[in-house]
C-alpha cells in the first residue's frame, strides 16, 4: 500500500482563505478588524522564525498583527504588565507569548495570566477545564490542525482506536481530549509506555508528538492506519540541515493509509488555525456568530 498524502500545506491555506473571507465580511459589515499580539521573549532563533510567520500571515488575512519584542533578561513582572495591558485592550482580540519563556519566568503563571477568551494558543487553565469537560472553549492550535485534518480525511472518527505518542499539556493531552470528543478509544502514550511499537500497532489513527527524529518506524504502523506527523526536528544528513518528524516517513508510508510530511503536513495548520482561533475570539468579543 503507498499511503495517501495528507498535504497539511494546501489545506491550510484553504482554511486562511475561509479566515481572509470572514474578515472581510466583519470590517465591511461591522467595521471591526481582528488583532492577535504575540509576545516574543528573548531570541530563540525557532521561535523567531515562528514569530516572523505568525505576523506575516495574520496580516496578509486581513488582520492587524501586533508583535512584542522583549529582551531575554525582562524582568517576569514587565511581561505580566504587558499582558494586562494586552488584556485591557479592546484592538487585540488574540494574545500568543511564544513558548518556551527564559528559565527565569514561570510559564504557568504567565499563561494563566492572560484572559481566557483571548488565550488564542488554548493553554490558560480554564481553556484547558473547558476542553477537558466538553465545554466551548479556546483549542490548542496543533492539535486543532490534526483533528481538522483527520475529520477531512475520515469524515467521522467514532470508535476508531487512535494512540497519542507524547503526553505534553501543548500537543499530546488536549489532543487526546479532542479524538475522546470525536468519540474515538484513545491511548495516550509516553516515555514509560511498555512495548511502544505494539500498542501503536493496534492504531486505526497516530499521533506522533514525541520530539524524536523519525522515531515511529513502518513496522510500527498497523496496515491503512492514518499517521499524523506533530515532530519538527532539525538533523544533519549528509552534510545538510533537514527536517524530519517523529516518524520514519519513508517506511510509514509504505504501510500506511494516509499520511503527512513533514515539512508541510502539521506546521502549516497549525498557525492557520491560530488565525481561525483568533477570528473565533474576536467574534466572541462582539457578541457575533462564530465562524464554522
Ligand atoms: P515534549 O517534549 O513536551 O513532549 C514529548 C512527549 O513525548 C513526552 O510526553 C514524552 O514522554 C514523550 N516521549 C519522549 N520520548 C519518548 C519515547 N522514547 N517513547 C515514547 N514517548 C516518548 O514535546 P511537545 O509535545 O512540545 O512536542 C512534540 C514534538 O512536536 C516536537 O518535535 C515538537 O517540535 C513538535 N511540535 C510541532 C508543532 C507544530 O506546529 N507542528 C507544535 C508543537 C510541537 P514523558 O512525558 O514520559 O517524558
Amino acid at each position: 500500500m503507498v499511503a495517501e498524502i495528507i498535504d497539511g500545506k494546501a489545506f491550510a491555506a484553504t482554511v486562511r482563505g475561509h479566515v481572509a473571507d470572514h474578515v472581510a465580511r466583519l470590517k465591511e459589515e461591522h467595521g471591526i478588524t481582528p488583532g492577535l499580539a504575540v509576545v516574543l521573549v528573548g531570541e530563540d532563533p525557532a521561535s523567531q522564525v515562528y514569530v516572523r510567520s505568525k505576523g506575516k500571515q495574520t496580516v496578509e488575512v486581513g488582520m492587524n498583527s501586533y508583535e512584542h519584542k522583549l529582551s531575554a533578561d525582562t524582568p517576569q513582572k514587565d511581561l505580566l504588565d504587558l499582558i494586562d495591558k494586552l488584556n485591557n485592550d479592546s484592538a487585540v482580540h488574540g494574545i500568543l507569548v511564544q513558548l518556551p519563556l527564559p528559565r527565569h519566568m514561570n510559564e504557568d503563571l504567565v499563561i494563566n495570566a492572560i484572559d481566557p477568551a483571548k488565550d488564542v494558543d488554548g493553554f490558560h487553565i480554564s481553556n484547558v477545564g473547558l476542553l477537558g469537560t466538553g465545554q466551548k472553549s479556546m483549542v490548542p492550535c496543533t492539535p486543532l490542525g490534526c483533528l481538522m485534518m483527520l475529520r477531512d480525511h475520515h469524515g467521522s472518527l467514532s470508535g476508531k482506536d487512535a494512540v497519542v505518542i507524547g503526553r505534553s499539556n501543548i500537543v499530546g493531552k488536549p489532543m487526546a481530549q479532542l479524538l475522546l470528543g470525536d468519540s474515538c478509544t484513545v491511548t495516550i502514550a509516553h516515555s514509560r509506555t511498555k512495548d511502544l511499537p505494539d500498542v501503536v500497532r493496534r492504531a486505526d489513527i497516530v499521533v506522533a508528538a514525541v520530539g524524536r527524529p523519525e522515531m515511529v518506524q513502518g513496522d510500527w504502523i498497523k496496515e491503512g492506519a492514518t499517521v499524523i506527523d506533530v515532530g519538527i526536528n532539525r538533523i544533519e544528513r549528509d552534510g545538510k540541515n533537514v527536517l524530519v518528524g517523529d516518524v520514519h516517513y519513508e517506511s510509514a508510508a509504505a504501510v500506511a493509509g494516509a499520511i503527512t510530511p513533514v515539512p508541510g503536513g502539521v506546521g502549516p495548520m497549525t498557525i492557520a488555525c491560530l488565525l481561525a482561533n483568533t477570528l473565533t475570539a474576536c467574534c466572541r468579543a462582539n457578541g457575533l456568530p462564530e465562524p464554522e
